[in-house]
């Protein structure tokens, strides 16, 4: 029953691809599919002693091998994934496993710990802000949209920006999880374990319990979800908190200053060599700057959202980094995300103090245009001409008070499959997807 129904979706729309993609070309997705080459499975030797496991879970896993033992940095998103990894890593897996280091909370970092631990007793360590986190309130999905993708048919899946598969192979479980043993407060923890010098350095930003692992005999510098090879998620569309760019900015100063001879992202492949490790952190941090800087500027001339979106950018210099590129985070996003930081959901145009409710605003805008069947066939016709935002804001008119009303959601749907074949973002990509999967979900064959 299931598999018809979604056999059914998945050529509903493939046919809608087949309706609104040939007649262009798509650079950025062409671009994304590109950015998949980032998750091949490999474990790649990074220094003498430090081997990374790309593209087996969500994030990557680091083995520190030490004279009696391992250090494991990160533990993928489960424990099909960990044990997979540990497989792979074979025999330079050297137990016992010594300590495992968490850079941050998130599950895909945390979720196979129990695996690389087995009856070693590892010290487990993370930044004390790890257990002091408040819980996400996160946002019902109710419009079926998911940046993950999760329920997309594999033909419309490319890959989550920084992840190659999550959760479509294993679903998350936290069966594999281990709470921390030793936490640290302020700002940095010096330690051996197994005879390797190790540093635990607190650089809030992706979270506030990042910690950057800094290994200074080998120096090679593990920043967590700091920064990796994708424009940083600064304000993310899945619905949590702005992420602290101030912070974050400074986070990546202080280990711009290490010097490190290679990065160890958590996700996408490692980045080799003094000088290439030096111009990715460079960048992040100079590109993140740059768009806090002239959302701040813009912000003290009065600007409003929008104004700020259509023109605040990464300078010509940082726009081609190959580490900034918005497979994951976006500008446009951040700009946004600053501005309600900064100075709230306001935008400081008095009409929108109490502003009409959306249904009432629709029933109006529809009246003036015509009515239901206009509205649908300007947006066909907006679609047509490839104007598929306007196309999706003009079903919106109709759904909000019609939610369902079948000629509007596969307008919609349409609009939205075209606005994601467009997209570079694999999670905006993803958002749209999902969201017009749901639309034509049960609708009867047009
Ligand atoms: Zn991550």
């Amino acid at each position: 029953m299931m598999a018809t129904r979604t056999q059914t979706m998945a050529a509903a729309m493939l046919a809608l691809v087949a309706a609104t993609g040939h007649a262009q070309q798509y650079p950025g997705r062409e671009q994304l599919r590109a950015q998949s080459a980032e998750f091949r499975r490999e474990v790649i030797q990074v220094a003498r002693g430090v081997y990374v496991a790309v593209g087996y879970a969500a994030s990557n896993v680091v083995l520190v091998q030490g004279t009696d033992g391992s250090i494991i940095v990160d533990t993928a998103t489960d424990p099909v994934a960990a044990r997979a990894i540990v497989d792979a890593f074979g025999p330079r897996l050297r137990r016992p496993v010594r300590a495992i280091i968490y850079t941050h909370s998130h599950p895909d970092h945390t979720g196979g710990a129990r695996v690389f631990a087995g009856n070693d007793a590892p010290d487990i360590y993370s930044h004390e802000q790890f257990l002091k986190k408040p819980p996400d309130v996160g946002r019902a999905g109710r419009e079926g949209g998911d940046q993950f993708g999760m329920a997309l048919p594999a033909s419309q899946f490319i890959n989550a920006g920084v992840q190659a598969e999550f959760g479509r192979v294993v679903p998350p479980t936290r069966d594999g999880y281990l709470p921390p043993t030793r936490t640290f407060g302020g700002g940095e923890l010096s330690l051996t374990v197994a005879g390797v010098r190790l540093q635990l350095l607190h650089t809030p930003g992706e979270t506030p319990d990042t910690i950057a692992v800094w290994l200074p005999e080998t120096r090679v510098l593990m920043p967590g979800d700091n920064a990796f090879r994708a424009f940083p998620n600064v304000a993310p569309i899945r619905g949590s908190r702005l992420r602290n760019p101030d912070a974050w900015v400074s986070s990546l100063t202080r280990v711009v200053a290490l010097a490190p001879a290679h990065v160890v992202p958590g996700h996408t492949r490692p980045v080799l060599g003094a000088a290439a490790a030096g111009a990715m952190l460079t960048a992040y941090r100079d590109g993140l700057k740059s768009i806090v800087d002239q959302t701040l500027d813009g912000m003290r001339k009065g600007e409003r959202p929008d104004e700020l979106a259509a023109h605040v950018t990464l300078p010509p210099a940082l726009a081609g980094s190959p580490f900034l590129q918005e497979f994951y985070g976006g500008v446009e996003w951040t700009v946004r995300g600053i501005y309600a930081d900064y100075v709230g959901w306001f935008d400081g145009n008095a009409t929108k103090l109490f502003p009409l409710p959306e249904k009432d605003r629709a029933t109006r805008l529809v009246a003036l245009i015509g009515g239901i069947d206009r509205v649908i066939a300007h947006g066909r016709s907006a679609l047509a001409a490839n104007d598929a935002t306007w196309a999706a804001e003009l079903a919106d008119y109709v759904l909000v008070n019609d939610p369902a009303h079948a000629g509007a959601r596969r307008l919609k749907a349409a609009a939205l499959t075209e606005l994601a074949e467009r997209q570079v973002n694999a999670i905006a990509r993803n958002y749209y997807l999902t969201t017009a999967q749901f639309l034509l979900k049960d609708l009867p064959p047009e």
